[in-house]
């Protein structure tokens, strides 16, 4: 279906150029955002623009620097010290000041915890629109729109909206689904400075401490391979077994909505619709059913291994290879014979 926000289609012609947000944490970019430049890439050669990251951050330069070596025409370089971490506040305002200085056509941030605090912060500020959690991207070939796809009505259909009557036109997109920039040794960007003052800006949060999750820290996206418990596992000292096979494969653990909103697991570890989108090497669903919701999140994965009592369980329709039987009887023999191989 079409959702179309506004009906009539102003002149935009100031408006210019790609921009992706460059997300990161530590130092580190997240694997979004090479992401989002290879999707931004497609779009720019498409409206025959240039492609730019925004950059904010601390001694940032080397991420700057790597970015160029993806094929980024142009970083707008912030480099303050109250950027080194995510901060609602002086992020929105850096990214508010210079799409208005600038006038992006199209900003992308990704579907993360930070970029679905971000976005609609920035968008609200700058009053455009934006359309959050989206799957696929393209250019109508002749308006030049924008065509933001994303999932609707709980997942049983795809809605494509467009942004008419405002610029920039925003996006978050999910982790996961748009292929990766790949490396382009010499390639010419430009590293712009930008210097804005950040004592203007008004903080309505401090943060006092920044406390880790020790255990299973692992950031399912990137995972390879991942072994998801559901409601069948039964409680969440039972997820033990997921992790122990989960390990033993050196893997990481997934699991269902049905067992994030029992306690048994945190929701990072969700895949599926609310959850995360995964596309790993191997994805083992233990005690799964296979709701639509939760396909989503992980069918593009290259091998399914489906482990359900149910043979009549919807999992084993998408499933590479399927184990009809009990989790407690099959795992444990799985982690012996993969021990003892
Ligand atoms: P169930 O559907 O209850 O399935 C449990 C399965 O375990 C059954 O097939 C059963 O045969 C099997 N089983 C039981 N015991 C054993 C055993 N001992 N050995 C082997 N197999 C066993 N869901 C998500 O996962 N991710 C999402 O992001 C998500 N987002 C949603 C968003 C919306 C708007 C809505 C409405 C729903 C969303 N859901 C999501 C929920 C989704 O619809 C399902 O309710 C959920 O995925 C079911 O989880 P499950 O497969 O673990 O549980």
């Amino acid at each position: 279906i079409k959702i179309e926000k506004e009906e009539k289609t102003k002149d935009f012609s100031d408006y210019k150029n790609v921009w992706v947000f460059g997300e990161q944490r530590e130092g580190d970019l997240n694997s979004v955002v090479h992401e989002l430049v290879g999707q931004g890439r497609r779009l720019a050669n498409k409206l025959k623009e240039n492609l730019s990251v925004i950059l904010p951050g601390y001694q940032n330069i080397a991420q700057a620097k790597e970015l160029i070596n993806y094929g980024v025409d142009k970083v707008y370089l912030i480099d303050k010290k109250e950027l080194a971490e995510y901060n609602d506040e002086y992020y929105t305002y850096v990214m508010a000041e210079l799409i208005k200085k600038y006038n992006p056509s199209i900003v992308l941030m990704g579907a993360t915890t930070i970029g679905r605090s971000l976005g609609p912060r920035v968008a609200a500020r700058i009053k455009t629109g934006l359309t959050a959690d989206c799957t696929s991207l393209d250019i109508d070939d002749k308006s030049k729109i924008l065509l933001q796809t994303r999932p609707a009505f709980g997942g049983n259909i795809m809605a494509t909206i467009v942004c008419k009557n405002h610029r920039p036109q925003m996006a978050t997109v999910r982790p996961g689904v748009m292929k990766a920039a790949e490396k382009r040794e010499n390639y010419e960007g430009i590293i712009s400075k930008e210097d804005l003052d950040l004592s203007k800006v008004i903080l309505k949060t401090e943060v006092i401490d920044i406390v880790r999750e020790i255990e299973d820290s692992i950031n399912i996206a990137e995972a390879d391979i991942i072994v998801s418990g559901g409601r069948g596992v039964g409680s969440g000292e039972n997820f033990n077994l997921i992790r122990e096979l989960a390990d033993t494969l050196g893997g990481a653990v997934g699991a269902s909505r049905a067992a994030v909103d029992s306690g048994w697991i945190s929701h990072d570890h969700q895949v599926g619709q609310t959850g995360t989108t995964v596309a790993p090497r191997i994805y083992i669903a233990c005690g799964i059913s296979g709701a639509v919701q939760h396909l989503v999140g992980m069918k593009s994965s290259d091998i399914i291994i489906a482990i359900n009592k149910d043979p009549g369980a919807s999992i084993f329709n998408y499933a590479t290879y399927g184990l009809v039987g009990d989790l407690f009887k099959i795992i444990p023999l799985l982690i012996e014979q993969l021990k003892s191989g």
